[in-house]
């Protein structure tokens, strides 16, 4: 979906998912769990962190919009309900730095898929600015068809890679950003920053070869969070540049609380 059909769809109060007439609720763009690093400075699990969580001085919680209606949010809902169980209820997993690997988590593939493929969507078809960067074209559709059948397809189908960048923490624990897009050997790829990880969504059908798909959400249930930078470093160096000189505080400010 176009960005102004989007506008005039939600105008006319029409559910961007169902597409009939509806009371549109205000919806989360990105879930509101993703708001905080899945993992604590100390490389923890963070829901088993007790201290105060520090400041984010980049929250933009609640990017919200009349997006969707009662029923199509609660289908999302279930998605989320089960993911942030998986990412945040799991148990306490020492990050072990030397292991290029990262995290391992075994899930549901249906449900972690659907939930992977709903941030996607709504990235793509939201018209606040947060994601104007964000252009799924003829994608958008195609996803939203996936959404409305709720089959997830196959593990190619819009797979998606997700990082643990090992620097910058500090910038990125803070973040739910759109890193806008990029190509990755021809095929379109987009980038956010989301509960202090890097997704990279490939929009393609098929992975480019199987070392990359072999990165992607499993049908066996195989989910797999790499540690690394992957390319993103230069992307967090220049940003955490940018936010030095517009506010040379920052760090300071979020280290006392430390
Ligand atoms: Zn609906």
């Amino acid at each position: 979906m176009k960005r102004t059909e989007s506008r005039q769809r939600r105008k006319n109060s029409i559910c961007a998912l169902h597409r009939a007439p509806s009371e549109l609720r205000r919806s989360h763009i990105v879930p509101e769990f993703l708001y905080k690093p899945l993992y604590d400075s100390k490389h923890r699990l963070n829901v088993l962190s007790t201290g105060r969580p520090p400041k984010r001085h980049f929250e933009q919680k609640g990017i919200r919009e009349k997006l969707l209606c009662d029923r199509c949010e609660a289908q999302f809902g279930v998605y989320e309900d089960y993911a942030r169980g998986v990412l945040f209820g799991g148990k306490e997993i020492e990050v072990s730095m030397a292991n290029p690997r990262g995290f391992e988590f075994h899930v549901d593939y249906r449900k972690f898929k659907l939930f992977e493929l709903s941030i996607l969507w709504r990235v793509g078809v939201t018209t606040t600015r947060f994601f104007n960067n964000i252009d799924l074209g003829d994608h958008a559709e195609q996803l939203r068809k996936i959404l409305i059948g709720e089959q997830p397809g196959t593990t190619d189908e819009y797979g998606c890679i997700l990082i643990w960048p090992v620097s910058h923490r500090d910038i990125v624990d803070q973040l739910v950003i759109s890193m806008g897009m990029t190509k990755i050997e021809g095929v379109p790829c987009v980038r956010l920053i989301m509960g202090g990880i890097c997704w990279f969504y490939f929009l393609s059908k098929q992975a480019i070869d199987p070392r990359q798909s072999g990165l992607f959400l499993q049908e066996d249930g195989s989910l797999r969070i790499m540690q690394g930078d992957f390319g993103i470093n230069g992307y967090l160096t220049n940003f955490a540049k940018a936010v030095y000189t517009s506010n040379p505080y920052f760090f300071r400010k979020t280290n006392d609380k430390h």
